[in-house]
Parts: C-alpha cells; sequence; structure tokens
C-alpha cells in the first residue's frame, strides 16, 4: 500500500487545524507505516497559488507548517514530507495529464463553482485545473489510497478517471501506466468551534485571539481562554441528547473527548450535573498537559529555517525518486522524446 495526502501550507495554526487535520496525519503514518506500507505527506504550495496569496507568507506558511506536523509527531523519517515547489514532476506530470482531462469533467467540480463563483472569468486558470493538479499529486506515486475527506471525493474520481482514459489511450492493459487510487475515510475527525460563539468554527480568520486556542499559546493562554470561554449558567448534562440546543458546552466537552481519546458519553459520565467552575479548569489542564510537549517543539522548531529546509529538501529527493519512473513511462507513452 502507498498512502499519499497533501494539506495546503496554512500559519497561525490552531487546536481545530490539529485535531482536525493533523492529528489523523499522525494517526495513519503511525497505523500504516507499522504495517509496512509507505506514507507522502506534501504540502500543497502549487495549489496555493490558485487563489490571490502573498508570497512572503506561502513561504513563510510553508515552512511554519513543516515545523507543526513534525511537532504534533509526522516523523520525517517514517514518512516522506515535502513540498510540492521542490519536486518539479507534479508540475510535469500535470501538464502531461491537462491532455486527458476533459473541460466537462472539470466544469462540474463543485470546488470549482464555489471557489471561482459568480467570477469565472476573473478566476485563475490554475484554479480551473486545480483538480487535474491533484491527480498528478498522487499518479505520480502510483498512490494506492487516498484519504479523503467529503468535501474531496470528487477529485479523487476525477483522478480516476484521468487514470482510465490515459491507461486506455495510451497504455496496454497488461502494463497499465497509472494505478487507479482507493479512496480511504480518515478516521472521523473533530470538528472544533469558537471559543466565543459556539455556532462558528475555530478558525485562524477570526480576529478574535481568544476564539481559538493556537499552537503557539503557553499554558497561561490556554488556562485564561478556557476560563474565559462562552458557556450558558446551566450544569452539565449526564447524557449527550443534554448538549442539545448548548453549542458552547457541546464544543467543550467534544474538545475534552477528542483530547483525551475518549467518547462524549463517557466524558459526561465523569462530569455530568458539574458547573463550568469544576469542568472548565480540568479542561484546561487536559490541554496544557497534551499541547506543552507539541507546543515546546513547534516554537523551538519554528524558529530553525536551516533543520526545516534540510527537512523538505530530504523529503523532496525521497519523493522524486519515487516520481521519475512513473512520470518517464507518461512521457513515453505518449510519444514524447527524451533523448
Ligand atoms: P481560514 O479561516 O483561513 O479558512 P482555518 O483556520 O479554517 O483558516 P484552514 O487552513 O482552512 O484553517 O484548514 C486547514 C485544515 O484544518 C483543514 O484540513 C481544515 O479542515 C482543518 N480545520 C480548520 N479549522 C478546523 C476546525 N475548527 N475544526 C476542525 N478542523 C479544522
Ligand atoms: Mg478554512
Amino acid at each position: 500500500m502507498r498512502i499519499v495526502s497533501g494539506i495546503q501550507p496554512t500559519g497561525n495554526l490552531h487546536l481545530g487545524n490539529y485535531l482536525g487535520a493533523i492529528r489523523n496525519w499522525v494517526r495513519m503514518q503511525d497505523e500504516f507505516t507499522a504495517q509496512g506500507h509507505e506514507c507522502l505527506y506534501f504540502l500543497a504550495d502549487l495549489h496555493a497559488i490558485s487563489m490571490p496569496h502573498t508570497p512572503a507568507d506561502l513561504a513563510a506558511n510553508t515552512r511554519e507548517m513543516v515545523a507543526a506536523l513534525v511537532a504534533c509527531g509526522i516523523d520525517p523519517d517514517k514518512s516522506i514530507l515535502f513540498n510540492q515547489a521542490q519536486v518539479p514532476q507534479h508540475a510535469e506530470l500535470q501538464w502531461l495529464l491537462n491532455g486527458t482531462a476533459r473541460m466537462g469533467w472539470l466544469n462540474r467540480m463543485t470546488q470549482w463553482k464555489d471557489k471561482a463563483g459568480k467570477n469565472r472569468e476573473g478566476a485563475s486558470v490554475a484554479l480551473f485545473t486545480y483538480p487535474v493538479l491533484q491527480a498528478a499529486d498522487v499518479l505520480l506515486y502510483q498512490a494506492t489510497h487516498v484519504p479523503v475527506g467529503e468535501d474531496q471525493k470528487q477529485h479523487l474520481e476525477l483522478a480516476r478517471d484521468i487514470a482510465q482514459k490515459f491507461n486506455n489511450d495510451f497504455a496496454t492493459e497488461a502494463a497499465p501506466v497509472f494505478t487507479l487510487p482507493d479512496p480511504i475515510i480518515p478516521p472521523e475527525a473533530a470538528r472544533i468551534m469558537s471559543l466565543r460563539d459556539g455556532s462558528g468554527k475555530m478558525s485562524k480568520s477570526d480576529p478574535s485571539d481568544m476564539s481559538r486556542i493556537n499552537l503557539t499559546d503557553d499554558a497561561d493562554t490556554i488556562m485564561t481562554k478556557i476560563k474565559k470561554a462562552k458557556t450558558d449558567p446551566e450544569p452539565l448534562p449526564s447524557e449527550k441528547a443534554g448538549l442539545e440546543g448548548r453549542p458552547e458546552a457541546a464544543n467543550l466537552v467534544g474538545i475534552y473527548a477528542a483530547m483525551a481519546g475518549t467518547s462524549i458519553e463517557a466524558v459526561l459520565g465523569e462530569f455530568g450535573g458539574s458547573g463550568f467552575g469544576r469542568f472548565k479548569p480540568a479542561l484546561g489542564e487536559l490541554l496544557v498537559d497534551r499541547l506543552a510537549p507539541i507546543n515546546a517543539r513547534f516554537v523551538d522548531l519554528r524558529q530553525d529555517r536551516a533543520a526545516l529546509d534540510t527537512i523538505l529538501a530530504k523529503g523532496a529527493s525521497r519523493a522524486r525518486a519515487l516520481a521519475v519512473p512513473t512520470l518517464e513511462r507518461a512521457y513515453a507513452a505518449l510519444g514524447l522524446v527524451r533523448g
């Protein structure tokens, strides 16, 4: 098995990013590499230029994301961790696949429709061809399995369609160029809400820093933010149904369960009937306890640019070695002369 997954580089990482995205990568790494499978994890910096962006931020966020991933448990010796821009085979294969992908297929992509909105004429060509680059990202490595959330299912289907058409048009059944990747549904990811408003999600773009726990927050800051988190005056219920209509309480209990690796029911079993005066300090301490080692490594690593660049360079070189044979076969299949 070979698992390939990408994430866009972002800065100002918070608890939502950790519990909703990064932690799943760590879990998959630990589970799959222990069984002798390979995990390739990349930062989708080439994808990031499909929307308006600030170059200095992209570079900083790419390094910041590596620091966060490693601090959270991605081991660059176990997984192949790299950024697309250092593996030019991604962009090369995309161009080759552009000959196979159909306008009609891309026109049907809901992400394109959502992100371009009414301003299709003003959208970048990269935003339109984004799913073809995604297909290249996984086909380049003969990925057998790709973790996909609900929103990316359609793009994986497209990658399979492109691979199948390319194989049909330019290869033989006995020697296909590309493997058709299967989706794997990642373990259920927690959706973490804002500490100030249980109906909005925790996000780096929320102007209030009190709305989120950042991976850079120290213990005192975490305790203060939890203490000041919005709640209601009722004690916690003993049953999950009692959290209905209480989004702030549900969010805090959800954070506790996700962080402790237990169920909502188990948390309510322990804290049902208690007020927030008891629950909040317990939650704060749990967060400090679990985030302190991550925070220490993250704060350390993010200022060590040389170490981060070494991690990326090493990952990219391993990725290139895996990518080149497939890319060469694709060139040859298309009749492109490579000397
Ligand atoms: P923005 O406000 O700019 O959209 P963000 O805080 O939502 O930023 P993203 O960069 O959009 O962060 O997301 C990075 C990853 O983290 C994605 O996989 C996303 O699903 C996940 N994620 C972001 N916020 C949360 C959250 N509150 N709960 C769970 N997962 C989250
Ligand atoms: Mg977001």
